[in-house]
């Protein structure tokens, strides 16, 4: 079956960083302008290769905060997903599907010292945290075993 025609019919969500342990889970915030950890940080060193964990169009490249972001639509599920820090190779308007390459990790922008991928899913308001662990195939993610 044609790839695109597979997506269409079934809606995947992938892990960004394949085979990667979860750093930090997701832990928002008890208000919306509060502490807390909103998204789920991937194991990644600078430079690995980042995908786009579902089919959507790149709505924003660039920095906020000094950080390269890349945020996808999805507009199925009324969410977004949002990638930090990283390089992109994709171009804001671009098609993609769940597991299409669209960049690599920056050494430089994370709040982990270049040492993870942020993962953040949105939606469907501004301020609406999703925990992406939820949506993405438990099989291909890992959750990092505490230290024996
Ligand atoms: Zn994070």
């Amino acid at each position: 079956m044609h790839l695109l025609a597979l997506a269409l019919a079934v809606q995947v969500w992938l892990s960004p960083v394949p085979g990667a342990l979860i750093e930090q889970g997701f832990d928002p915030p008890a208000k919306a302008w509060g502490a807390g950890h909103r998204g789920v940080d991937f194991e990644a060193e600078p430079q690995t290769e980042v995908f786009a964990i579902g089919t959507g169009v790149v709505t924003f490249v660039g920095e906020i905060a000094g950080k390269p972001v890349i945020v996808i639509n999805h507009p199925d599920f009324g969410l977004r997903s949002t990638y930090e820090p990283v390089i992109a190779i994709v171009e804001l308007g671009q098609e993609v599907l769940a597991g299409s390459p669209i960049g690599e990790t920056a050494e430089r922008g994370g709040h982990c010292g270049g040492h993870c991928l942020h993962l953040g899913l949105k939606g469907p308001g501004k301020t609406d945290y999703r925990n992406p662990l939820a949506l993405l195939d438990q099989e291909n993610v890992v959750l990092k075993r505490p230290a024996a």
